[in-house]
């Protein structure tokens, strides 16, 4: 395939002390040739070399930029195009200047996600593994990454492609069937199908079974703190942000970057509903109480409910419980280091179950225990010790899905003694829908859309 010769800024918009401005395509050495100048021509350089010299406007012949420029040869590049990356210094004016050099000179400005969506269309990784780059950058913690990571280097892929063999080779059984009807086999064939069918299916399952975690992972939890004024929610909340850091995390894809807090628990990142709430405006949204409560509720994959052990149970308290009946949630009995007057045993009931915490947020106890049991609410031996290979994609949950279907379909086809070759019509579908997931058949627009989530210069 033939492509034009795309630049873009590649390091994190800011200041760095040194920013990368990439090319990638034909020209890349040509353009980069055209204005560099330092002890040999970069056209002649061997691969994977780096270059110290200064960029020249040919234009006004005056020095822009001291420079170091790595060559990297097609194929062994990321995008299998040659590529130059001009390291400069990090501030924006100088790393603008460079880019506008190269675009000046015969380079395009990337879209966003272009240099992946290359990697892609030139065959270096497939589409599943494009969609795990982009999982890496979004990544929010080291637990999130390494499912991307994984996901990077082809783990996904490998099951998928595994399964499509199989079942190619199940619907060539039935081929054989077909050409050769005299070598009547018709119900060996369609058990042997039945049998290879239900593996698929099973392993199907297995992969769907990661998929809740892996959504986990790769998106957070949305966490509620609530409670009634006074029990120590905001302490909690500064507990669990001075604990783990909070990590501030860009979302891409919208044209003003949404700023959203996680803190990461154990691997498991919680983003943290209504903290602005808690923080700043506490009087008044003390006084909107359980109904701001209730509504924060339903955005909530967690909730922390906080009470006060210095306290009687109070009817809000009550209401709070019933409000978070059927949800994921731990109770904090804070206020241990004060003299106990809550029923526990009421606690107990109230709490159907749920783990109950009892913590001095006061004197730092009791955050351990809060953090021990969240993470075994989602993973139960623990996101540490939990294998990687985590589902977490949308479009591959729905299309393993439909994959799955089409497999029950053929099956029941198979059991209702249709002809054979219509059964394998709906095993091919399923071997069509598990393709998707790592690029094959995909329609373009749909490319486009995937790679366009991307944030400039990846
Ligand atoms: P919120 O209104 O639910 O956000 O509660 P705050 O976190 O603002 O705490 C209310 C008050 O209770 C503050 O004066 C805290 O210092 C105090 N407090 C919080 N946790 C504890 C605790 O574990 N023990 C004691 N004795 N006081 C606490
Ligand atoms: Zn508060």
């Amino acid at each position: 395939m033939e492509f034009d010769t795309i630049a873009a800024i590649s390091t994190p918009s800011g200041e760095g002390a040194i920013a990368i401005v990439r090319l990638s395509g034909e020209d890349a050495l040509a353009i980069a040739d055209k204005l560099y100048k330092g002890k040999s021509r970069l056209i002649e350089a061997q691969t994977h070399t780096i270059h110290y010299g200064h960029l020249f406007d040919p234009e006004i012949e005056e020095a822009v930029e001291e420079v170091m420029v790595s060559v990297l040869r097609a194929p062994k590049t990321f995008t299998r195009e040659d590529v130059v990356e001009i390291n400069c210094h990090g501030g924006l004016v100088s790393v603008n200047k460079v880019l506008d050099l190269v675009l000046s000179h015969g380079a395009r400005l990337a879209e966003p996600g272009e240099f992946t969506k290359r990697a892609f269309l030139n065959g270096r990784i497939d589409l599943s593994q494009a969609e795990g780059v982009m999982d890496l950058i979004r990544a929010k913690t080291d637990r999130a990454m390494n499912v991307a990571l994984k996901q990077v280097n082809g783990r996904l892929s490998d099951k998928v492609r595994r399964l499509r063999q199989k079942l190619l080779e199940t619907v060539a059984n039935v081929e054989v069937n077909i050409d050769y009807p005299e070598y009547d086999a018709e119900s060996v064939t369609l058990e042997r199908l039945k049998a290879h069918a239900v593996e698929v299916r099973d392993e199907i399952d297995q992969l769907l079974a990661t998929a809740k975690q892996g959504k986990i992972l790769r998106e957070g939890l949305a966490t509620a703190i609530i409670g009634r004024p006074n029990v120590g929610k905001s302490s909690l909340m500064n507990s669990l942000v001075h604990e783990n850091k909070a990590i501030v995390t860009d979302v891409p894809g919208t044209t003003r970057d949404v700023l959203e807090e996680y803190v990461n628990v154990r691997g498991v990142p919680l983003r943290l509903i209504d903290t602005a709430g808690i923080r700043e405006t506490e009087d008044i949204v003390e006084k909107i109480g359980v109904e701001r409560s209730r509504q924060v509720l339903t955005e909530a994959d967690l909730i922390l409910l906080v009470i006060n052990s210095a306290e009687d149970l109070t009817e809000e308290d009550k209401a709070l419980f019933q409000a978070i009946q059927g949800l994921n949630a731990v109770v904090i009995m804070n206020k241990t280091d004060l003299d106990k007057k809550i029923d526990e045993d009421k606690v107990r009931e109230l709490a159907s179950g749920r783990p109950i915490i009892a913590a001095s947020l006061l004197k730092d106890e009791g955050i351990e225990e809060l953090e021990q049991a969240i993470s075994k609410m989602f993973f139960e031996e623990g996101v540490e010790t939990a294998d990687l290979s985590y589902i977490s994609n949308a479009r591959h949950i729905g299309l393993l899905n439909q994959a799955k279907r089409s497999i029950d379909e053929a099956l029941e086809a198979a059991d209702m003694e249709v002809p054979v070759d219509m059964v394998q019509i709906d095993i091919t579908r399923a071997w069509e829908q598990l393709g998707e997931i790592v690029g094959d058949n995909v329609h373009d627009s749909l490319i486009d859309q995937l790679f366009s989530q991307f944030c400039l210069g990846k």
